[in-house]
């Protein structure tokens, strides 16, 4: 037999307990959404992470063609200088090089509106006439930079 007393005490108990079940029964289904929302994401980067995989190898096999393709450019171009430098007189080629090392690589200028190509000094007038005059046979030099200057 139980006291009335202690069966309204049971009988709230019983209420509190099926509003904390329904509570987590709630929680239960925001988590099921949540985690077949994060599956689907996951899916989705596994695919992306796929995709990203094949781009990059791809990407490194033409890379690993631009640069077969670049030594055999290379290649070609060094044995073409080769035979050039074989036709230019001695001294000539050793001015050229001495000039390329003193002036980063650059040792020929051109000429543009009365401005030198490689120093981008200002040549004057009477250097300029001076620079025209010389035979063809001999250097055109800047007075500024002495790069050797096409004319
Ligand atoms: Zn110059």
């Amino acid at each position: 037999m139980i006291a009335p007393r202690e069966a309204e005490a049971l009988q709230h108990e019983m209420k509190n307990l099926m509003i904390e079940r329904e509570a987590a029964d709630e929680r239960g289904l925001a988590m099921l959404d949540a985690s077949s929302a994060a599956e689907a994401a996951l899916i989705e980067i596994r695919a992306a992470d796929a995709e990203a995989a094949r781009e990059l190898a791809a990407a490194e096999a033409t890379l690993r063609d631009a640069e077969k393709e670049a030594d055999r450019a290379i290649a070609e171009l060094s044995v073409a200088r080769a035979d050039l430098i074989a036709s230019i007189d001695a001294s000539d080629l050793a001015t050229y090089e001495r000039l390329r090392a003193n002036h980063a690589g650059v040792a020929i200028a051109e000429i543009k509106h009365g401005v030198c190509g490689g120093c981008h000094m200002d040549i004057s007038a009477s250097e300029l006439d001076a620079i025209k005059r010389l035979p063809a046979d001999q250097f055109a030099e800047c007075p500024n930079c002495t790069r050797l200057l096409l004319r």
